[in-house]
C-alpha cells in the first residue's frame, strides 16, 4: 500500500496537539500514524513523483465539484486527494495496475477520468469478508467507527453487517465482490 506524502503531512497536522479538530478524527490521525504509515507494509510516495500540471489539472476539477453540506470551505481542502489520484496516474503511467481508496464520491470520480478504479473502505471490508480475514459483524463494527470519522457517501455506504457479507454464502452463489476480486488477485496486485 501507498500513501501520498500530502496525505501523510495532513494525517500528521491532525494528530498533533495544535490540531483544530475533534478528538475523535486527532485520535484516528495518530492511530494511523503508528499503525498503518509507521509500518513497512505503507510506502509513501513522494510528492516528487508526480507531474505538477496533471496535479494542477485534478486540483482544478476537484474544486470545481459540488461541496457536500457538512464540508465547510477550507484553504487546503482536496491538496490531498489532488496529490493521490496524481500519483496515481503517475504509477499507472509505469505500467502498475492501481486501485485508489477514497471515501470521497467526487475523488472517485475525478480518478475515474484517468482510468483509476476507485474503492471506499466499505468495499475494502467487504472484500476482506470475501478473503475470510473478517467475520462481517467485526468488520461492520470497524467500517461504522471509521465512517464516523472519514464518510463514505450516505448512498454507498452499507447500512449493517448483512450488507457486508459475501453472496457466495446466500441463494445466488454469484457475489460482484469476489467477482470483481478475481481478476485483480490473479495478476498478483495489492491493494494500494
Ligand atoms: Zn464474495
Amino acid at each position: 500500500m501507498r500513501v501520498a506524502e500530502s496525505v501523510v503531512i495532513e494525517i500528521d497536522r491532525n494528530a498533533g496537539p495544535g490540531a483544530a479538530i475533534d478528538g475523535r478524527v486527532r485520535t484516528a490521525a495518530a492511530l494511523a500514524k503508528t499503525a498503518i504509515i509507521g509500518t513497512s507494509s505503507c510506502l509513501i510516495d513522494s510528492d516528487d513523483n508526480y507531474d505538477s500540471r496533471t496535479f494542477d489539472e485534478i486540483h482544478f476539477k476537484l474544486k470545481g465539484l459540488p461541496r457536500r453540506s457538512d464540508e465547510p470551505p477550507h484553504p487546503l481542502a482536496h491538496l490531498g486527494e489532488a496529490a493521490s489520484i496524481a500519483l496515481c496516474a503517475a504509477r499507472k503511467s509505469q505500467g502498475e495496475t492501481i486501485i485508489f481508496l477514497v471515501n470521497d464520491g467526487g475523488a472517485s470520480l475525478v480518478a475515474s477520468h484517468y482510468g483509476i478504479p476507485a474503492r471506499h473502505f466499505g468495499q475494502v471490508m467487504a472484500e476482506l469478508i470475501c478473503g475470510g480475514k473478517f467475520t462481517s459483524g467485526d468488520a461492520f463494527d470497524i467500517f461504522a467507527m471509521a465512517n464516523s470519522v472519514s464518510g463514505v457517501p450516505q448512498d454507498v455506504a452499507p447500512l449493517d453487517a448483512e450488507a457486508l457479507e459475501c453472496q457466495k454464502s446466500g441463494e445466488s452463489q454469484v457475489c460482484t465482490m469476489c467477482d470483481s476480486i478475481a481478476p485483480m488477485t490473479a495478476a498478483g496486485v495489492e491493494q494500494g
